[in-house]
């Protein structure tokens, strides 16, 4: 096992060239091979515009991408146990607590369990699911002592290796948005954190490369248009480049 495995998008201007030629290999964990994703919003700024119509719009996304082209390509990491397919949006719900300035990881794993233990409008748990916590503006997110808008971007990972999540802050900084408009960055991150969910839940135990990282860190902030959306680029080993 990777101690530290690369799991974070970057800001866009520390986004590096990968090391040399890149090449994923399968590490043995799990896969997710048809992802359940279920949508939380938190704090009551997502009830105010302009974010209630991002929240709109977010869900659209995933409805559209999780059946799309995009999860087409990720067949090709296909393994015996794990059939790599389309997914499924199971639900979303807005959080009215509000959260705090600085929110740590471990909160968000806990607020995660507790609404799975407690809320009957939030979707249990399977081997496929993926739960995405957005943050509303104005909240920064701690990751292992490092901060959104200044190191990362967003993040997925694994509570206790089986249950999976997507951690999204509210991009409103020139690192975090890229130059692009706030959903075209919300869905350009949160597709970049899908495919190394779908391809590596557990970081580095899935696919991984030990230079470069995980599917989407090879090819950060190389988007392209699915549709009406934007979605970041990702690397087919398959085709030795990102597509
Ligand atoms: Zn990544």
């Amino acid at each position: 096992m990777i101690a530290n495995p690369i799991r974070v998008v970057p800001l866009r201007t520390e986004a590096a060239a990968p090391v040399g030629a890149p090449r994923l290999t399968y590490r043995g964990g799990a896969l997710l091979a048809s992802v359940q994703v279920f949508l939380f919003f938190w704090g009551d700024a997502w009830q105010q515009d302009p974010q209630l119509g991002l929240v709109q719009q977010v869900n659209d996304f995933f409805e559209f991408v999780l059946t799309s082209p995009l999860m087409d390509q990720m067949a090709e990491y296909s393994v015996q146990d794990f059939t790599i397919g389309p997914g499924a949006r199971t639900g979303a719900i807005v959080l009215t607590t509000a959260p705090p300035a600085t929110v740590q990881d471990a909160a968000i794993q806990q607020l995660i369990q507790e609404e799975i233990a407690s809320d009957p409008a939030v979707s249990q748990p399977t081997s496929n699911s993926l739960y995405y916590v957005f943050l509303p503006p104005g909240v920064t997110v701690d990751l292992d002592g490092s901060s959104s808008c200044v190191s990362f971007c967003g993040y997925h990972s694994d509570i206790d290796g089986n249950l999976f999540y997507a951690v999204m802050p509210y991009p409103e900084c020139a690192g975090c948005t890229g130059g692009l408009a706030i959903l075209d960055a919300l869905t350009s991150t949160s597709s970049h954190e899908l495919c190394e969910a779908v391809t590596d839940p557990v970081p580095g135990q899935g696919w991984y490369d030990d230079q470069n990282g995980e599917i989407g860190d090879i090819c950060a902030w190389q988007t392209k248009r699915l549709g009406a959306h934007l979605v970041q680029l990702e690397w087919s080993n398959a085709q030795g480049q990102c597509v």
